[in-house]
C-alpha cells in the first residue's frame, strides 16, 4: 500500500521540545543545555522526570516534566507528539547499557519517526539542530497520510 505525503502539520517559532537524557548520558546533556539555555528558553520545554529536575536544579530552566523515563516518561513523551502537543525532541539515549524500558525507548523513537519530529541523539546533532536557522522560523513538518491504510478492507 502506497502512502502519500501530504499530511502537514506545522512547527511554530516556538518549538515544543523534549529533553530527556538516560542516566550516564545526563552530563552530557546538562553541558549541552547550559551551553544553550538562553536559545532553550526562548522555547517550551518539556522532559521525562529526572532530566526535568535536573534542567530545573542546575540551570533553572522552567519545564514541563512528566514520569521518570523507566516509569512511562518516555511513552508519555511519545504520546505528547501523537498529540500535536511535542515537536521537537533532544533524546540522548545510552548506547552502552541496556535498559528495563528499552521497549518504551524504542517506541518513543519510532514515534518520532512516523511523525517527523527533528530529534538528535547525539550532541553533534542537537548542536547543528539547535544552531538551524529554522529554530526561530515556523516550518511546515509533512506527515505520511495513513489515511488509506486507516480505511483499508479488512477481511472479517
Ligand atoms: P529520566 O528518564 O529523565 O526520568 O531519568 C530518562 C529515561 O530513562 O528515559
Amino acid at each position: 500500500m502506497k502512502e502519500t505525503s501530504n499530511h502537514v502539520a506545522a512547527i511554530g517559532k516556538r518549538k515544543k521540545i523534549a529533553l530527556i537524557a538516560h542516566d550516564d548520558r545526563k552530563k552530557d546533556l546538562l553541558e549541552w543545555a547550559d551551553f544553550n539555555r538562553l536559545t532553550l528558553s526562548m522555547h517550551e520545554l518539556f522532559a521525562t522526570g529526572t532530566t526535568g529536575r535536573l534542567l530545573f536544579d542546575e540551570l533553572g530552566l522552567d519545564v514541563m516534566s512528566f514520569k521518570s523515563g523507566p516509569l512511562g516518561g518516555d511513552e508519555q513523551i511519545g504520546a505528547n507528539i501523537v498529540e500535536g502537543n511535542i515537536d521537537f525532541m533532544i533524546f540522548f539515549w545510552d548506547p552502552m547499557q541496556s535498559h528495563p524500558h528499552d521497549p518504551d525507548v524504542k517506541a518513543l523513537l519510532r514515534i518520532g519517526v512516523l511523525y517527523n519530529v527533528p530529534m538528535a541523539c547525539n550532541r553533534s546533532t542537537a548542536d547543528f539542530m539547535i544552531s538551524s536557522p529554522l529554530m526561530d522560523k515556523a516550518y511546515k513538518r509533512t506527515m505520511v497520510d495513513f489515511e488509506k491504510r486507516i480505511k483499508r478492507d479488512i477481511p472479517i
